[in-house]
This record gives structure tokens, C-alpha cells and sequence, in this order.
């Protein structure tokens, strides 16, 4: 006989509602979220609510990754880089302007009267003017990330007391930074549409990185000591980070 029960546990402003499973013969608790986002939890009869609550809270972050993994692939429709499109920078939207100038002039980004305008020569085809574009507003996502994570890090090295040998931008798979340390940071430059604190946020974590690399207690805890409120930030990370990886 299976029993099933509803709970709820409460994530930053996040709620997520899940089931529980009690099986006999079960020894262990197992949490799984499925493509509609439903999280089910199975629990050995006599498990109590406590622990399965706090079972489900150790994997807080895991399951909000799964749920917007199997958003993600639901979702249709990717960036055309034209007019009129919304671009996220330092968590504002921005429209996006594109502005078609002379063969001579070099192309240019910038923020304006609450637009990113992009001016670029006009190509021949569309197929080509969308590469552009995209290639151009990377270029400049890229230089303004570098300029923030450059300063941040000097910023956050110093109040540790650890130094940055440098500092770089580049594209990652999942992750929004690394550290060595031989002190070579580097970051997502993805991380430039997220808002100011979850900025700060990766670079105090990967400054952190510097004085401890691995994830240890001693880790947290100097991380804590950067940024007391590093796990609110963590966590909005975690909820809204697939939202800055649309390239
Ligand atoms: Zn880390």
C-alpha cells in the first residue's frame, strides 16, 4: 500500500508544493521532479513530515534547476536580435534598437533613452544581419561585463585580503565563474543581464574561491563573513539563472 500526501516548502518567494509517497519496504527518502514540474517525494512509512521537509530544503536548489530545465525545453522561440525585441542587461529590459549606418562608420552599442541601440552596417541578407547584430551586442555584453567583474573583484579581494592575479570573461556551460588559485578568475559574462547583487554575489563567491577551493565549511563560512546575506542572493541565482542564458 502507497499513502500519498501533499506538503509545501517556501523558497526565497518561491512556493513548491510536492507529494509524498509512503511505501513500505522503502528505506530512504528520494525527491524527483517530473516535466510538468511536480515534485514527488518517496519516504519509508514512518518518516516524519520534519524530515522529509528538511530532505526536500537540502535539495532546494537541485530541484529548482530540474523544474526550469524541463521549462526550458518546452519553451519555443529564440532571440531574432531585431528592433523592438526586449534585452535583459543588469536585470532591466531593455528594446533593442537597431540602426543601419554608413559603410564607413564602425558599428557602436549603447544605452539610450532606455534602449540598447545598435548601429551596424546593413547587410546583404537577413540571415547575415542577425549574426551581426547578435555578434556585435555579445562584443558589447562582454566589454561592459568585463569593465563591473574587473572592479568588482579588486573590491571584494582586497576586503579578504586576497589578490586577483586576473581576471577574465568568457562563455560557460552552467556555471557562472571559476577560480584557481593560481588567482586566475574567471566569470560568465552572461552574469552582465543578472542584476548588480547576484553580480556581486558570483564575485565574492569565486573570490572566496581564492583563500579555499573546494566548498567546505571554512568556505561558507568566510563567504558568509564577504556577503551575510550570500544565501538569499544564492538562491535567486539558482531560481532565476536560466533566464540569463538565452544566447
Ligand atoms: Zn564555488
Amino acid at each position: 500500500m502507497t499513502t500519498a500526501q501533499g506538503s509545501q516548502i517556501q523558497f526565497g518567494d518561491t512556493t513548491i508544493p510536492y507529494e509524498i509517497r509512503r511505501t513500505p519496504n522503502r528505506t530512504s527518502i528520494s525527491v524527483s521532479v517530473h516535466p510538468d514540474g511536480a515534485v514527488t517525494v518517496d519516504a519509508p512509512m514512518r518518516t516524519r513530515k520534519k524530515h522529509i521537509a528538511e530532505a526536500v530544503q537540502a535539495r532546494q536548489v537541485w530541484i529548482l534547476n530540474q523544474q526550469e530545465h524541463f521549462r526550458r525545453l518546452m519553451r519555443t522561440g529564440t532571440k531574432r536580435f531585431v528592433s523592438g525585441e526586449s534585452f535583459l542587461y543588469l536585470g532591466r529590459q531593455y528594446k533593442l534598437l537597431v540602426l543601419g549606418v554608413k559603410s564607413d562608420e564602425p558599428p557602436n552599442v549603447r544605452l539610450f533613452r532606455g534602449q540598447i541601440e545598435v548601429r551596424i552596417q546593413t547587410a546583404a541578407d537577413q540571415e547575415s544581419q542577425v549574426a551581426f547584430t547578435r555578434s556585435i551586442l555579445i562584443d558589447w555584453y562582454r566589454e561592459k561585463a568585463l569593465r563591473r567583474l574587473e572592479s568588482l573583484t579588486t573590491r571584494y579581494a582586497r576586503n579578504l585580503g586576497v589578490e586577483a592575479e586576473s581576471v577574465r570573461v568568457r562563455e560557460m556551460k552552467r556555471r557562472w565563474g571559476s577560480a584557481g588559485q593560481s588567482g586566475k578568475v574567471a566569470y560568465n559574462w552572461k552574469i552582465i543581464l543578472a542584476p548588480k547583487r547576484l553580480l556581486e554575489y558570483v564575485v565574492a563567491h569565486e573570490v572566496c574561491h581564492l583563500k579555499h577551493d573546494d566548498h567546505s565549511r571554512e568556505f561558507w563560512r568566510l563567504l558568509e563573513r564577504a556577503m551575510p546575506d550570500y544565501e538569499r542572493r544564492r538562491l535567486e541565482l539558482a531560481v532565476n539563472g536560466p533566464k540569463y542564458d538565452f544566447f
